[in-house]
């Protein structure tokens, strides 16, 4: 096996529309690594109508956060069937999160080990969430100004159809944007601590890639490309 990096356990950190399930996917693609997205997970409840789908239904809509009990819950279940390569997008989200992802890390001996924060600047999020459509099962995201899918409505790979975020409107895009400010920020101070955030800049998801790319060959090698023999 190739697999002779560093193993690699990612966070992808970043307002709103700063990009975090664009950037994930490709990251996966790359370097063959597991991605876990606590938003794609709730969807994926909402649209199955589970008992936490219902829940979290009426925070997403409003721009709340879902409680981080039933976050933590989830993700770690999720993080059980997973191999030692993952990447998170979306959770972490608050301090309790971040302090019960370290416990659970302190006992498997997993640890984060690079925190990715996309800074993008606030007057391009707004425009980029409008013009979002996503595909509910696969987390896949479609821009029509950057990335549009083959087929006006339908996800490129599957060909199902798109659809539009309920949370994805001016009205509660404000409200998320404040709660990340509140509750999510704390984090960036959290791990920078201890040593393990990195920021790149950017407007567009293009522009901010190759910058990640470049710094996870550095830092973890090539040993992840996925070439299992
Ligand atoms: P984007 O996808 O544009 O980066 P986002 O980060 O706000 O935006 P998601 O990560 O998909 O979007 O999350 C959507 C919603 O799901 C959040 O606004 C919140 O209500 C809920 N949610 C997702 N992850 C968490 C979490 N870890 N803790 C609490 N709520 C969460
Ligand atoms: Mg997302």
């Amino acid at each position: 096996s190739m697999r002779d990096g560093l193993p690699m356990r990612l966070l992808l950190l970043g307002s709103p529309g700063s990009g975090k399930g664009t950037q994930s996917y490709r990251i996966q693609k790359k370097f063959n690594i597991s991605v876990i997205s606590s938003g794609d997970i709730l969807r994926q409840n909402i649209a199955r109508g589970t008992k936490i789908g219902k829940i979290a239904a009426r925070e997403i809509e409003r721009g709340a956060y879902v409680s981080d009990e039933i976050m933590i819950e989830l993700v770690t279940k999720e993080l059980q069937n997973k191999q030692q390569n993952w990447l998170l997008d979306g959770f972490p989200r608050t301090i309790a999160q971040a302090i019960a992802l370290d416990d659970r890390s302190a006992m498997t001996d997993r640890a984060l080990n690079l925190v990715i924060n996309l800074h993008v600047p606030e007057e391009v999020i707004l425009q980029r969430i409008m013009d979002r459509w996503v595909h509910v099962p696969s987390g896949r995201v479609y821009n029509l100004s950057y990335n549009p899918p083959k087929i006006n409505g339908l996800d490129d790979i599957t060909g199902e159809k798109l659809t539009k975020r309920s949370d994805d409107n001016p009205e509660t895009f404000k409200i998320r944007l404040q709660k990340h400010r509140s509750l999510t920020e704390p984090l960036l101070e959290y791990y920078a601590e201890r040593n393990i955030l990195i920021t790149f800049h950017g407007r567009t998801s293009d522009e901010i890639y190759p910058q990640i790319e470049r710094e996870l060959l550095r830092r973890f090698g090539t040993g992840n490309l996925g070439i299992d023999d």
